[in-house]
């Protein structure tokens, strides 16, 4: 399958055309507009989850609720709220002023242009583009072209049901973004990685427009010596196998004394195979490596770590395969410990306490996330109504829910 790349050229001047004319302020048209999205996803489902279990082998229930699910739920959220969040919103008035009143008026900054990354490849451009919607601006979204089938059947269903003179989908690769980068929009929401965070982050800021950036990190998992040894193994299995490893907010490596690690051990395999059967190879629920330069990326890790791959470790070029694989007693110095691994690989690096963990993590970039494991914790799982963003290298600025609306509509459009 070959996917046809999009001549970028004429949209943006489209849409901002649209903006001027007040296209999308009307709040009905943004209803609308939103309904219709919610039923590009409902109405194309199955098709929708035969695409991405092409590209990533992701399971019915992981597309249903990595991505199909939230976008639904965002964008009922957001049909049902919009009135109030896009309502003045009065402040208290100083002595001087006391004849006048005085109110935050949301206003739609413009035209927005939204990236997004391959691992959740219609979540990452559809639920930033609710927020772009509900806001009354006009928007281009760029899906990652790395899971092409997923790419091509959103750019096609995109013009069906969204109204193409405020909304764009584009297929493209660096090719087409370096050329769209040069024209000036309103604002830019990125999902992806640091190197390229910093690419957009330069372009954007030739016209000084302001950018939203979701990237990644080192999400590191603390244990304290009190945890339930099964309910951490199963939580911190799943989140590490959930699109095999491919998110995140997953776990990236995990901080525990040499006795919870011993502890550990003995209760990985039985998750990993009451989940996967004996040979996670022939699970139907497993997913792949996106594609062979991540797999190689993966494998090469595994070759250059000083720790022990002790669980797992089995991995198949051809059908992109990597078991969920633990390796212990990694050095905090390892290669495992440089960049985000993004991948079924769970290192284990031994501390004698928690405040050792804490001055490690602390020495590294900001991560994404971050699980404390005592007695009462669970991962990579995000509440609809909160917020969602990261700070220095894992991000700038926040979305989803209504802090979500209120950065989008507060931010992304100015008072
Ligand atoms: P990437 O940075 O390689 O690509 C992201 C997007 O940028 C793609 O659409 C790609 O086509 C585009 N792109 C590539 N080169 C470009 C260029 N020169 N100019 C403009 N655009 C360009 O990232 P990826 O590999 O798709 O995603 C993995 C990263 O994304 C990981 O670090 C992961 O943690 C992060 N991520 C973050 C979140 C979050 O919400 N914070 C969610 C998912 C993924």
């Amino acid at each position: 399958m070959t996917t046809k790349y999009t001549d970028v050229n004429e949209f943006p001047q489209e849409l901002r055309n649209s903006f001027k004319q007040n296209l999308t302020k009307p709040l009905n048209y943004r209803k609308k507009q939103l309904e219709q999205l919610y039923n590009l996803i409902d109405e194309n489902e199955d098709e929708i989850c035969d695409a991405l279990y092409k590209d990533l082998h992701k399971n019915k229930i992981e597309s249903l609720l990595g991505e199909i699910d939230m976008i639904r739920q965002e964008c009922l959220d957001s049909i049902n709220q919009l009135d109030e969040w896009t309502s003045p919103e009065y402040v208290k008035v100083s002595l001087a002023h006391k004849l006048n009143r005085c109110h935050i008026r949301k206003d739609p900054v413009g035209t927005v242009l939204i990236i997004g990354a391959w691992n959740y490849p219609i979540t990452l451009v559809l639920c930033p583009l609710v927020g772009a919607i509900a806001a009354g601006c006009t928007a281009i979204i760029k899906p990652s072209e790395l899971p092409m089938n997923s790419a091509t059947l959103l750019c096609k269903l995109f013009p069906k049901y969204l109204d193409q003179r405020s909304y764009r989908c584009i297929n493209g690769g660096s090719k087409e973004m370096t050329e769209l980068l040069t024209y000036k929009f309103n604002h830019i929401f990125f999902t992806g990685s640091g190197v390229v965070g910093k690419i957009i982050m330069s372009a954007a800021c030739k016209h000084l427009t302001p950018v939203t950036l979701e990237l990644g990190g080192k999400s590191p998992a603390i244990l304290d010596d009190n945890i339930n040894i099964t309910v951490t193994a199963k939580r911190l299995i799943w989140s590490k196998s959930f699109n095999a490893g491919q998110t995140c907010v997953a776990p990236d490596y995990v901080l525990c004394t040499k006795k919870i690690q011993e502890a550990l051990l003995l209760e990985f395999p039985k998750v990993i195979e009451n989940q996967f059967g004996k040979d996670v190879q022939k699970s139907s629920d497993y997913a792949r490596i996106i594609n062979q330069r991540h797999f190689d990326r993966l494998t090469n890790l595994l070759d250059q770590t000083k720790g022990n791959v002790v669980i797992g470790g089995k991995t198949d070029r051809d059908n992109l395969f990597i078991d969920p694989t633990i390796v212990t007693n990694v050095p905090k110095d390892d290669k495992l410990m440089e960049d985000e691994i993004f991948g079924p690989i769970l290192p284990i690096v031994v501390v004698e306490s928690i405040d050792e963990a804490i001055e490690y993590i602390n020495e590294k970039d900001t991560p994404l996330s971050l699980y404390p494991f005592s007695n009462n914790n669970d991962t990579i799982k995000q509440m609809p109504n909160l917020p969602f963003g990261g700070t220095g290298a894992s991000g700038i600025g926040a979305y989803h829910g209504r802090e979500d609306h209120v950065t989008r509509i507060a931010t992304i459009i100015s008072t």
